[in-house]
């Protein structure tokens, strides 16, 4: 895709304009069954192989609301620094789309389940920024259509589409912040930092994986911008079911120049929704936003009231988590890293990966060090979050212990961590197959010494006469001998032993 939009750099859009924005996250719990009926909510299954009446939305079907739904609403509610409500309803918005087969969504309007809180979300640069939450309301998720033939696997262009309603009904929570105001020019970085605070919440309090490339967690970024110094909102646009913390943040950067162009030449900005490419960054036009009147909204007639005892609110407030700020901050001193460090690791996706290898047993430094580098590598090389790469903590752990007792070193971890994930088997089997040892025997590493220094008199003689940094060289040919097998501080100390310099 190419961009035809008119843009105007992102600099010049801030020297006139003042971004406001407002992030709805839908999120999809992780609970059994659907919200509505008992279908199972399992992930990959043979499409139409998990519906029934209810979810298909046949005539004379009735649903009933899943208690672990309303369970996961109320501690996300509550994790937002929100008000539970005491009686709360469904409602039916009602709309016609090929993947909806009840023809309305069943969801919450004007009395969502949780409302009025906040989520503090920290920046770059260590600053906290405060995020005010409207809503938090529970509803369902629509099936999911396929659009076959066209070049894009968009509608346009395709000869039919294929519908799948195993995700219809579906839990989800959406979450709506109020309007973002005084960002400035960090605006998609708030974005960005908000949807990842938010996940970090999701996944803290156990409701949902949160898993942004499955679709788990989506992001609407709605944008509008205003003249500097004025208060009146400008009209907004809305880009839709944008999934990737990066996306977030650009398609944010894209709508601020957009919207500065159409408006700087006097143009009007069309409330509409929008779809954002990956491939460039930008948004095109979807369809003109329906005001909330034309969804023609009513309570829904086949479910009772949810009114949450308090005592149970107040039992489920108790059990909540650590907020994963607070979580961050102590880890920060218990690790021993700056604000800096701790967001790549945040953004890496390898806080919890790397507290679970610390619990089994591997130090924090080291712990960090494989997870930040080596597996963060072969993540982003297979496109797969960290937690989905086939090793485990406790097999990175294994590993540091090895290292640890001298029988790896570090090249021979790496060799061993590779093998993991290639599904050579546990750290021990992949250094049993592939023989990876470190050679520790000095009988063999004094052969391979000696064996060096014979192949190499001149290099010896220049270190007999003093030139100690030429010993490099002969490490060099003992580790190659060793096939890399070899403590390369010990094969120094061998050298200048045999030599008869002081090291
Ligand atoms: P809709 O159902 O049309 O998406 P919502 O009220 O659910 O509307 O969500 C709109 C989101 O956009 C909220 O986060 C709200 O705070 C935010 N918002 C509302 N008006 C504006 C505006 N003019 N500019 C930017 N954001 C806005
Ligand atoms: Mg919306
Ligand atoms: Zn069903």
């Amino acid at each position: 895709m190419t961009v035809t939009t008119d843009l105007v750099s992102y600099d010049e859009a801030l020297e006139s304009y003042d971004p406001v924005m407002g992030l709805e996250v839908h999120v999809e719990l992780g609970t059994r069954t659907k919200m509505f009926c008992g279908c199972s909510t399992e992930l990959g299954a043979e499409p139409n192989s998990q519906t029934c009446p209810t979810c298909l939305g046949l005539p004379g079907s009735l649903p009933v609301v899943n208690a672990t739904g309303v369970e996961s609403a109320i501690k996300i509610g509550l994790a937002l620094h929100c008000e539970i409500a005491e009686w709360c309803r469904f409602a039916r918005k009602n709309y016609f789309y090929p993947d909806m087969p009840k023809n309305f969504q069943t969801s919450q309007y004007d009395e969502p389940i949780a409302f009025d809180g906040y989520l503090d979300v920290q920046l770059e640069d260590g600053e906290v920024f405060r995020v005010e939450i409207e809503r938090a309301h529970m509803e369902e998720d629509t099936g999911k259509s396929t659009h076959v033939g066209g070049a894009t696997g968009r509608i346009h262009g395709a000869s039919h589409s294929l519908l799948d309603y195993n995700r219809a009904g579906i839990p989800l929570i959406e979450i709506v912040t109020k309007p973002i105001e005084g960002a400035g020019e960090r605006a998609p970085e708030v974005a960005r930092a908000y949807v990842a605070e938010l996940r970090e919440l999701i996944k803290a309090l156990g409701v949902s994986e949160a898993r942004m490339d499955k679709g788990q967690m989506r992001c609407d970024v709605n944008l509008s911008l205003r003249p500097n110094g004025t208060t009146e909102f400008g009209t907004r646009s809305e880009t839709k079911n944008v999934n990737s913390l990066r996306s977030v943040e650009r398609a944010a950067r894209f709508e601020i120049q957009r919207h500065a162009a159409v408006l700087s030449t006097g143009g009007t900005i069309v409330q509409e929704t929008r779809h954002f490419h990956e491939e460039d960054g930008s948004t095109t036009s979807g369809r003109i936003k329906d005001n909330a009147e034309d969804y023609r909204y009513f309570p829904e007639p086949d479910l009772v009231p949810v009114a949450p005892p308090r005592e149970w609110v107040e039992e489920l407030r108790t059990g909540l988590p650590e907020q994963p700020l607070a979580r961050r901050n102590r880890l920060r001193e218990e690790w021993g890293v700056g604000a800096h460090d701790m967001q790549s690791i945040l953004n890496a996706g390898a806080i919890d990966p790397i507290v679970a290898t610390i619990e089994a047993g591997a130090p924090a430094d080291q712990a960090r060090k494989w997870w930040m580098g080596e597996l963060a590598r072969h993540a982003n090389e297979t496109g797969r979050p960290l937690d989905a790469l086939p090793i485990t903590p406790e097999q990175v752990a294994r590993v540091t212990a090895l290292v640890a007792a001298g029988d790896l070193n570090d090249k021979l971890a790496r060799q061993v961590i590779e093998g993991v994930l290639a599904g050579e088997g546990t750290p021990d089997e992949v250094v049993d197959k592939r023989g990876l040892k470190v050679v520790s025997d000095e009988g063999a590493l004094t052969t391979a010494v000696e064996e060096a220094i014979a192949a190499n008199p001149g290099i010896a003689d220049k270190i007999r006469g003093g030139k100690v940094q030429a010993a490099g060289a002969l490490v060099g040919a003992v580790m190659k001998a060793t096939r890399g097998q070899a403590d390369a501080a010990r094969v120094k100390e061998l050298i200048l032993a045999q030599l008869g310099v002081e090291g």
